[in-house]
Parts: structure tokens; C-alpha cells; sequence
């Protein structure tokens, strides 16, 4: 088993991805798997909640029958696989679990959340991409390169990702949060939203704010991008200054919106999120901002 440690901010170990779907050899006694069934994954915690994902030799505990078993790449110098399960409510050895991956955020180690946000993407993938879109026949794993192909018209499927941008608005010393109706609990966050076909960025930022909250944006500047793998999507992330207009909700998305000074801020989003990252940025430049806002 491979043990979460190390407390880490950013990234210091990441999934490689190998370009090939072809394993260099057969998985060794400490290959890991990264197996969910659905959106859960199958992991071990120990008694003093230490969280650890199987290896190669754990997995003759379990009688599942492991689906699509796929090469992913190298986390460190081990090799890595993913899976799904057809695990029809069969016995768990004690200790381990099926979890959703989301619940392990506040859990687990922020690289090793990312690393099987990573996996659970590839395996979705390979999951959803069986048959051809075009033609309906079986789709085969092609050898070089992470994708399927239809081997009667040749088509080729990709992992797909879904651009959506997220933005933290600024209005003087103070910013812009919302409380979605989709959010599980009483918190706020950055508006956000997916990228339509032929849209660009800065146009789709400000379709997505006019919509939900009525109002204008300006100055729009680049922040950063974070993958997120429920189920596919990247965030990339903005920050804005407000321009016009008054706060109206559009009751469909978001139920309620307001400003919010740094030192009066509701319940935020997990600080894995670039969300987070937004809200973070925003009470660090608070001060500096306005000076700038008063210089433009
Ligand atoms: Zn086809």
C-alpha cells in the first residue's frame, strides 16, 4: 500500500500519464490501482484513518471481476492502472472502502486527490468510449496513444474535456459570492460556468455573470487553471472588476448572491478548489487592488 504523507500546498508528485496504453510489463507486486466503481474508489483506511490505495498485491483479497483495465502511467517510479468493478454487492475485507472521491478531499493529501481525480478520469473515459459514436460498432484501445478507434470506420475518441471558467468579481474592497441551488450546504463561491461551442473565454465569462447575476465585468485577467474531475472538466480561472448594473439572481442556478468584504466572508468552498484559490487571492490583494483601482 502507498501511504498519504507529507502536508503540501501544491503539487510536488503527480499522475505521469503515459502516452501509450501499452504496459511495459505486466503489473508488478507494487503497481497500484485506482478502481471505482461508479464515482467511488476502493481504498483502505486504516484504524488511524491513514487512507492508502491497493496495490497489485491487494488486489487477490478481493473477488470482484475487474472491467477495462487500463495503463495509466507512473506516479514516483511505480506504475499505475484504473479500473472499474463490477463488485455486485460482494463482501469488502475489513478496512477497505468504497468512497466517493469527493468525500476524501478534507481527508487525504492535496497531490494524492488530484493524482485520483486524474485516474478517475481516464477511467470514465475508457468507460463511456466502448462504442463508436459514429457507427455503433466496438471500439478498440490504439497501442500509442490514450484513445479509442472504431476499427470498421476508423473514427478515433480522445479523453474528454469540458472548459469552464470561474471568476472572482471585484467591486471596491469587496467580491462577489453565490450560493448555488445545486450546492449540497449553506456555502458561497465564485460564479462559474461552462464554455459553450464557439465562445471564447472572456465571452463566455461575461455571458455567464450577465445570466446569473444580471451584471457587467471588466478588466477581465487570467488567475490559473485547475483540472476537475467530476467528470471531466477544467476550471480556468479569472478575476474581474465589476462595471454595471444591480444584483439580480436568476433563480435557476443560483438562489441568492451578494458582496462581501475579506473580513465578513460566508462558508467557502474546499481549499483544494481554485475557488478557494479565488477567494484566497482576493483577501491577500485586497488593499493593493484598490490602489490599482484608483491609478485605472
Ligand atoms: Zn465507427
Amino acid at each position: 500500500m502507498l501511504i498519504f504523507q507529507n502536508s503540501i500546498l501544491y503539487l510536488t508528485m503527480t499522475l505521469e500519464i503515459s502516452p501509450s496504453t501499452a504496459a511495459p510489463n505486466s503489473p508488478s507486486a507494487e503497481s497500484y490501482w485506482f478502481i471505482f466503481d461508479e464515482n467511488k474508489v476502493l481504498v483502505h483506511i486504516s484504524e488511524n484513518q491513514v487512507l492508502a490505495f491497493p496495490l497489485q498485491t491487494d488486489l487477490q483479497k478481493f473477488d470482484y471481476q475487474i472491467v477495462n483495465p487500463l495503463y495509466l502511467g507512473k506516479v514516483a517510479e511505480f506504475e499505475a492502472y484504473g479500473a472499474e468493478i463490477k463488485k455486485e454487492d460482494l463482501p469488502i475485507p475489513e478496512n477497505w472502502e468504497w468512497r466517493d472521491l469527493r468525500s476524501l478531499m478534507p481527508m487525504i493529501e492535496s497531490d494524492w486527490f488530484w493524482i485520483a481525480g486524474k485516474a478517475f478520469q481516464f477511467v470514465n473515459w475508457f468507460k463511456t468510449h466502448q462504442y463508436c459514436g459514429q457507427c455503433g460498432s466496438p471500439t478498440m484501445l490504439k497501442k500509442e496513444e490514450k484513445a479509442t478507434y472504431c476499427q470498421k470506420c476508423n473514427l478515433s475518441f480522445y479523453p474528454r474535456v469540458s472548459p469552464a471558467v470561474i471568476v472572482a468579481i471585484r467591486k471596491n474592497d469587496q467580491i462577489l459570492l453565490a450560493h448555488a441551488l445545486r450546492f449540497p450546504q449553506k456555502f458561497y463561491s465564485t460564479l462559474a460556468g461552462f464554455v459553450e461551442a464557439g465562445e471564447s473565454l472572456e465571452e463566455c465569462l461575461r455571458r455567464e455573470v450577465r445570466e446569473e447575476v444580471g451584471i457587467e465585468i471588466k478588466n477581465i485577467q487570467y488567475f490559473g487553471s485547475q483540472p476537475w474531475a467530476f467528470p471531466h472538466s477544467l476550471m480556468i480561472g479569472f478575476k474581474a472588476e465589476y462595471e454595471s448594473g444591480e444584483i439580480k439572481v436568476d433563480q435557476t442556478e443560483i438562489d441568492h448572491a451578494d458582496w462581501f468584504k475579506a473580513d465578513n466572508l460566508p462558508v467557502r468552498p474546499n481549499r483544494f478548489s481554485i475557488a478557494s484559490q479565488l477567494i484566497d487571492d482576493f483577501v491577500k490583494n485586497t488593499p493593493v487592488f484598490e490602489n490599482e483601482l484608483s491609478i485605472g
